[in-house]
């Protein structure tokens, strides 16, 4: 008999994204973390507004540009307290605009530290559904996701979804990026 249980879990990232770009001091290619801060500048009531990352050799900084030369008047007065606040939240929405900041740095790195909020699940099913959900997106592969799940080296989980035991809904391959809401249904004994 097949009892088939279904649980949300939630994708929590712990950091964000590290980007690699050239710094001006080190005069190479660096690695350079969000110090989730921003710079807020204010001249003649043109404002900028960027996001500011450190070299994590040498400090060095790169600014993230968020808001270039925008009149004060069109800019929520909440908002900008929030940049001046450097409202966690908000800095979050930007350090994870991976694609943006991929087209100003040699590369955005996916690989930071999450955790998984989840239910505990049913010993006695063998067959379980797992919708997933998060807040900030950092591009996690389903199959690294699935690995750390449950204990199992990433080629044993593309053996499992060759062989049906991990199926996907929508429809993706192992090697698809996590989307918000993807179903995934796991069958057997192996993953409990
Ligand atoms: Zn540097």
């Amino acid at each position: 008999m097949s009892l088939n249980h279904s649980y949300t879990y939630e994708i929590i990232a712990q950091e964000t994204p590290y980007i690699k770009r050239n710094c001006n001091k080190c005069k190479t290619v660096r690695e350079f973390y969000c110090s989730e801060k921003f710079r807020v500048n204010a001249n003649q009531k043109i404002v900028d507004i960027w996001l500011i990352y450190n070299c994590i050799h040498c400090e060095g900084t790169w600014n993230y540009p968020i808001l270039s030369r925008i009149h004060i008047n069109k800019i929520d007065s909440l908002l900008i307290q929030k940049f001046m606040n450097n409202d966690q939240e908000l800095v979050w929405k930007y350090a994870f605009q991976i694609n943006e900041l991929r087209k100003l740095c040699s590369s955005v790195s996916t690989e930071i530290r999450y955790e998984v909020r989840k239910e505990k699940l049913d010993t006695l099913s063998n067959e379980v559904t797992i919708r997933l959900c998060y807040q900030y997106d950092f591009g996690l592969r389903i199959d690294k996701l699935v690995s750390d799940l449950f204990g199992v080296s990433r080629s044993e989980v593309n053996k499992l979804f060759q062989n049906g035991d991990i199926s996907l809904k929508p429809n993706l391959t192992m090697n698809s990026k996590v989307i918000n809401n993807l179903l995934i249904t796991v069958i057997g004994d192996w993953f409990r």
